[in-house]
């Protein structure tokens, strides 16, 4: 089905514009942009019937922007509760479903999974090429490398020596992997070492990102502060996740590297915050070390910002969080314009698809309209008109609604 989507203010990715404005979309992608023509025979809102969706919002308070993308999931996860590993995969897997849809309703279109135990990003991936779901455009990196016993060892591949390492990847992407995952350090929850212990030796590090850019596949860090920082950029990890804590010349290092930054600022609140989420909070350790991960993670995302290093949105397992994510992103300095990129074309460019993340014409048609203008305030992210995936209308709000909007069957 068609669509033609008429609205008054547009973000396209990049930069905002003010003007009635309407988008048509054909096949999945958008097809082309005009100067909105004036609404014809007074007919806003849906023509229902016709195979084309017409929806005139031009006279609305109401922003198009290109779906989100949320770069640091993982949707098999939602706490650190350890009895949480132990669950049966059946059950991980609808809860699955569940955090995907979570991710859609909150006009996320594309995830990066940056980490699931047993195969079950591959197999998400494939129930929704099945049509079994919908949920978002899934990138994955399946299991990641991880030190023995080290940090998310529950559903890591232990890898003790750069030959390790080699085999991991390979056989990571043997099974089709989008990224490799590489736990260079400890992390908030890691039992028996503090956060900022490096896990990953240099030499392991340094190989596993050889391996993968022969490969042809880019590589990601989960490197919360400490040395294990710096050795990732060097390796030449193409995105550091977290940095808690980055001094002067690791976002010089960064900055020299074409490093990318997911600070992930959503996830240190939560746990700081102590947020219960599917039965279980944060244990009193990681709380502690949440909170001393808050006071310098701001002033991170600050000096690599001002040092022009790439910075993305990602949430890591709150999901549905990443309007929270943005509005953390313009608290620790950036403009409400570049928190929006971070969550659009900066985070495509990263993921290497220049056909996510922006308005241009042959882009995928994954397209998110919100109430108001997040460009003066991004907390208008949080309430979601009308959710697009392919062309697609996956989620509408009541509002629309009543005006026979339908999303499609299984979103
Ligand atoms: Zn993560």
């Amino acid at each position: 089905m068609g669509l033609r989507l008429t609205v008054p203010r547009r973000f396209d990715g990049l930069a905002a514009h003010a003007a009635r404005w309407t988008l048509r979309v054909a096949d999945g992608r958008i097809a082309a942009v005009d100067a909105a023509a004036p609404a014809a025979g007074g007919g806003a809102g849906a023509v229902v019937g016709d195979p084309l969706l017409d929806l005139d919002l031009g006279d609305e308070d109401a922003t198009l922007l290109p779906g989100l993308v949320d770069a640091h999931v993982h949707l098999a996860i939602t706490n650190t509760d350890p009895a949480t590993r132990e669950l049966p995969p059946g059950l991980l897997a609808l809860r699955m479903l569940r955090n995907g849809h979570a991710q859609l309703r909150a006009g996320v279109t594309t995830v990066r999974d940056l980490g699931a135990p047993d195969g079950l990003d591959e197999q998400l991936r494939r129930a929704y090429a099945e049509g079994l779901a919908t949920g978002p455009r899934l990138f994955r990196a399946g299991r990641p490398l991880v030190a023995p016993g080290g940090h998310a060892a529950f559903m890591g591949q232990p890898v003790a020596s750069p030959d390790d390492a080699r085999r991991a990847v390979a056989a990571a992407a043997a099974a089709g992997v989008d990224w490799v995952k590489l736990m260079a350090t400890a992390g908030l929850s890691t039992a028996g070492a503090e956060a900022s212990e490096q896990q990953l030796p240099d030499a392991v590090l340094r190989a596993a990102v050889a391996e993968a850019h022969a490969a042809g596949l880019p590589a990601a860090a989960h490197a919360v502060a400490g040395p294990g920082v710096r050795a990732a950029i060097l390796a030449g990890v193409d995105s550091l996740e977290h940095g808690y804590a980055l001094g002067a010349d690791d976002v010089a290092a960064m900055r020299d590297h074409g490093t990318t930054y997911v600070p992930t600022r959503t996830v240190v609140r939560q746990v700081a915050d102590a947020l219960e989420i599917d039965g279980s909070r944060p244990p009193a350790r990681a709380q502690a070390a949440a909170r001393l991960a808050d006071a310098t993670h701001a002033d991170a995302i600050r000096r690599a910002h001002a040092a022009g290093v790439p910075i993305v949105a990602g949430t890591d397992y709150q999901h549905g969080a990443l309007p929270l994510e943005v509005a953390l992103l313009v608290a620790a300095g950036l403009t409400p314009t570049e928190a929006l990129r971070a969550a659009t074309s900066v985070a495509a460019r990263l993921l290497r698809r220049p056909d996510l993340g922006t308005l241009a014409p042959g882009a995928r048609a994954d397209l998110l309209v919100v109430c108001g203008d997040p460009l003066r305030d991004v907390r208008a992210l949080r309430a979601p008109l009308l959710v697009v995936l392919g062309g697609a209308v996956v989620w509408c709000a009541p509002a629309l609604a009543r005006r026979g909007v339908a999303a499609r069957p299984g979103a």
